[in-house]
């Protein structure tokens, strides 16, 4: 079975920068045609301009995942250019530092809301369009290892990429038989404008200490002894859109350079 995902269309929400920009610019490059969707909507039509002028294909367009009138809207404009939906990567994110004792209520609802929320709609919504073309397509979440362990301090954070785990389990049983796969990819410890490093140089840029010594923290843990780039999450992506992965569904896979060994 191919892992080719050519002439597929894609979704990539938070897209515009990270982990999903890298994700939407691998797939784009084996010949998908991507929906370049965040909530940044300058710097997501940024990318897909970019895209398309090094010859590939790609619209950009601005999306609140945790409304679900914008994530309708961003798969409507999805059909109306691409006449279908084969993937919905949902990979929207916030986190957030906080020590334990320190979280609010506000704090909670924040981060649950973009990563719990955001990715319950995003599956709903990419489901039923899924459903409608006749079924078949692929459902990918951005969790984390933080959404297999609770770790500090990113207790709310964790909380929120275990439901995201168990969104993935809960809507592979549930649409199976639609012929749909619902995977998550678990990133490590990734060096993004997510914890305000510089990708490659790892340098501070108005990062706050803690933030810092939470990031080095992690970072000592890697088997494979350097903090992953967005770019390590491309392969894991291309596989779980292809035809390859046909047999894999309601999984949460680990790419996190041996930090964890589950
Ligand atoms: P990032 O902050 O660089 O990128 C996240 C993108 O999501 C941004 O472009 C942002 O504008 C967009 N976004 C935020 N809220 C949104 C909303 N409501 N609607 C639409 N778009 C929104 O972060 P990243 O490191 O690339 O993270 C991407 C995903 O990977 C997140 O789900 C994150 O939790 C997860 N993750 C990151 C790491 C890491 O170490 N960086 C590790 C594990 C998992």
């Amino acid at each position: 079975m191919s892992n080719s995902v050519k002439d597929r269309s894609i979704i990539v929400t938070g897209s515009a920068r990270g982990i999903g920009e890298a994700i939407a610019r691998g797939l784009a490059l084996e010949g998908a045609r991507l929906t370049i969707a965040d909530i940044n909507e300058a710097d997501a039509k940024g990318v897909a301009k970019s895209i398309a002028d090094g010859g590939g294909r790609a619209i950009g367009i601005g999306v609140d995942v945790t409304k679900r009138a914008s994530i309708k809207a961003m798969i409507a404009a999805t059909v109306s250019e691409f006449g279908r939906l084969d993937v919905m990567f949902n990979n929207a994110g916030i986190a957030q530092v906080r020590p334990f004792l320190d979280i609010t209520e506000d704090d909670w609802h924040r981060v649950m809301d973009v990563n719990g929320l955001g990715g319950l709609i995003g599956i709903q919504e990419a489901v039923r369009q899924m459903i409608a073309q006749g079924g078949g397509g692929k459902i990918i979440n951005t969790a984390s290892i933080a959404g297999r362990q609770g770790y500090e301090p990113l207790a709310h954070y964790s909380a929120s990429k275990f439901s995201v785990v168990a969104l993935t389990q809960a809507a592979a049983r549930a649409f199976g038989q639609h012929k749909i796969n619902v995977n998550a990819i678990c990133p490590g410890v990734v060096a993004t404008d997510m914890w305000k490093l510089i990708d490659k140089g790892f340098k501070d840029e108005g990062l706050t200490k803690r933030d810092n010594e939470a990031f080095e923290d992690f970072s000592a843990e890697i088997l494979l002894g350097r903090p992953s780039i967005a770019s390590d999450l491309i392969g894991i992506s291309q596989f779980l859109a292809s035809a390859g992965s046909d047999y894999v569904t309601g999984q949460s896979i680990v790419v996190d350079g041996g930090m964890m060994l589950i």
